[in-house]
Parts: structure tokens; sequence; C-alpha cells
């Protein structure tokens, strides 16, 4: 395939049967698969990237909400990054914004896969539908230290770069000029647009990074994320310990929202970045603050964990935590606290097999009242 790409010139060490080689992993490159959809299915390329107006859409949408957003460090960031970003010269409808997304998955065997992939932002869709794969690689054939992860970033960032420029570049990822010797296809194509809409050059604009903390902490390096330690994100001070920057503190006064990460780079690197940087910090518009966790993490592993027992807790008629305000009523009925929380399980269970969502859940008997569940 031509947007195949070994990362021969310099490849990645890996680790082979217990020992550190450097070997090959191949990746597609963003930008040339960009191009290589452009000219091959115009179709599917505005169908991935999007049409005109939802581009233009998709900044108009930016900027609204970086209008609206108020004051604050959040807010200010965000403007700044909206209007600092390298591509922001060109014209709405031209720039495809882009996410990066990464995260490890399971082969057969359990075996552990980093996958990373790409995809535009300004259509919704699934997972399947939008995102393109750049590469995958075995865990257990990472070298230590994210060599391997890093080796891998800086050709993705290098990619990147040339998407924002929306041209094929002349030289490879590590400035080795194309000419005879040296891949002469993609010399002949040096400098050439890679998306050549008859109104203009389509360009590429890095908006996101996304993954679980794991990923995050390894892509970016991070000092502080949500590991054993006692700073636990990448953004703030916030702490795990119940001190002043305890992160369950939601109060509009709460100390750690003053301890938000400044402008990049300067700002940023004192706690988001270790020693060496990571290669993704040289993505054209790159801010940690545009590097996010999942939905899925940060909503299903995170913060609905507290938020559904403390419904439950509500429905059941139970006093939530120190508040001393009166319970509601409680949905079910039954003197016993654990009798109502029995019937709420029995209904949940229900409409578990009605809508077919699987669970775990289980009703326990009840020692006095024989009637309830029992193991359904
Ligand atoms: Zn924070």
């Amino acid at each position: 395939m031509e947007q195949c790409q070994s990362l021969t010139a310099s490849s990645p060490p890996m680790l082979r049967n217990g020992k550190e080689v450097v070997d090959e992993i191949w990746c597609l490159l963003p930008h040339e698969v960009f191009g290589a959809i452009y000219s091959a299915t115009p179709n599917t390329f505005r169908e991935l990237f999007g049409t005109p107006a939802e581009l233009e859409q998709f900044w108009a949408e930016m900027a609204r909400t970086a209008a609206e957003a108020g004051e604050g460090r959040r807010a200010n960031e965000h403007r700044a990054w909206l209007q600092r970003h390298p591509t922001g010269w060109a014209a709405a409808s031209h720039r495809v914004p882009m996410g990066m997304h990464g995260d490890a998955g399971q082969m057969q065997g359990g075996e552990k896969v980093t996958v990373l992939s790409w995809g535009g932002l300004s259509r919704k869709g699934t997972t399947m539908d939008t995102r393109i794969l750049f590469t995958v690689i075995k865990n257990s054939e990472m070298a230590g230290g994210f060599a391997t992860l890093h080796r891998c970033f800086e050709v993705l960032a290098w990619s990147f770069g040339q998407l924002a420029k929306g041209t094929r570049p002349a030289s490879d990822e590590l400035g080795m000029v194309y000419g005879p010797d040296h891949d002469p296809e993609r010399a002949r194509l040096a400098g050439t647009p890679l998306a050549p809409a008859p109104d203009g050059n389509l360009l590429g604009a890095w908006c996101e990074l996304r993954g679980d903390w794991e990923f995050l902490r390894d892509a970016l390096n991070l000092t502080h994320h949500y590991g054993p330690g006692d700073r636990i994100c990448h953004l703030c001070s916030a702490s795990r310990s119940e001190g002043p920057m305890w992160y369950g503190d939601l109060s509009r006064g709460a100390l750690h929202r003053g301890t938000l990460v400044g402008p990049f780079p300067a700002g940023q690197r004192a706690w988001a970045s270790n020693a060496p940087t990571s290669p993704l910090c040289r993505l054209p518009g790159f801010s940690v603050w545009r590097c996010m966790f999942d939905c899925m993490h940060t909503l299903d592993l995170g913060v609905l964990q507290r938020c559904v027992p403390a419904a439950l807790q509500g429905l059941a008629g139970l006093p939530h935590g120190k508040s001393t305000k009166r319970a509601e009523p409680p949905v079910w009925p039954g003197g016993q606290k654990e009798t109502r929380l029995q019937l709420a399980t029995a209904d949940y269970l229900d409409w578990a097999i009605k809508t077919r969502v699987p669970s775990s859940s289980r009703v326990k008997k009840s020692p006095k009242d024989g009637s309830q569940g029992g193991g359904r």
C-alpha cells in the first residue's frame, strides 16, 4: 500500500524474546491516508472528515464555546488555543479538525496490545466508522521507558505536521530528503497538496488526544496522573488525600481550582511532562488542555461509581453522607433499609432483563424475608 510506511530509518527499540533489538513497526501515515482517501473516494472523504458546511459549523461552535466560557483560566486557555492554532489562517471550511486516540486492548489469549488511531471530529459516528488506524503494538514487545511508544509518536507528530500544512513533505520524519535513491515516488509528489479542493487545499488541524489515564500517563510522560501517587490530575494539583486539595471538593471555591496549569509550554511543562518531553508536545496546536480522558473512563469507570450509589441512596430514602437534610420518601416500601435495597435491586434486574442489559447483580435472600429475590 502506498500509504503504508515502515519506520526503518530509525526503527524503534522493541523487545523480542525478552531482548531489546531495533525492529520495524508498520504504520499508516495519517497525511498520506488523508490524501489517498481524498483522491480515491471523495464521498468517503466527506463522510469521514465532514462537508464544508459541517467544518464551518464545527469551528463556529468552538468559537461560540470560547466566547461564552466566561472568565477563568480554563476559558482563557481555550480562547488562546483557538486563536493561536497554527492552522488558524485557513478558512474554516478547509480545516478538518482531528483527534488522536490511544488505548490498550486485548487480543486472543489475553495478550495486550496498544492501538493508536486518529480521525475527524466534525462528524458523529461509531468508532468502527470514524477511527482510522495508525498502528498496533504488542505491549509485551514495547521497550522500557516508553521508547517504542514515543518513537511512534515522533512519526505521528511529524505526519500531523504535514496535515497542518496540507502538502506532501520533501523529506521523511528524520529530515532525510526524498530523492532517486530514497523513496523516488514520495520525491515526485513532494510539495503537492494532500486534498486539493476546487477552492483551496484542505488541511488537518490537531484538536485533541483521548485515552484512559494509563495511556495519557505513558503518552505524555505525566508526573501527575491517576496512578498510586497523591497528585492525580494532569491539569491541576488535586490530591487523592482528603487535605486542602482534595479532588472531591466540588465547590466553586475549591483550592485546586486555583492551581490549574498555565499556557503551553512553560506553564504546562512544570508538572504535565517529565523529561524527556513527549514527542506529542510537538504536535502543531498541542495543548495539555486538549488531552482528555475517554467518556467511558470518566463516567462508567469514574464519577458514575459514586453518582449511581448516591442516587440509589436517595431513591431508597437513605440520608446522604453527613447531610442533615431529611431524606425524601423512599420509592420502595419497607421499614428496613435492606428490604428497600433488595426491592430496588429486583426492580433493576427486571429492567435489565427486559432491556437485555447484562448484569452481574444478585438479590441476596434476607434471613427475615424469604419472599424477596433469591439469587436471580
Ligand atoms: Zn484537575
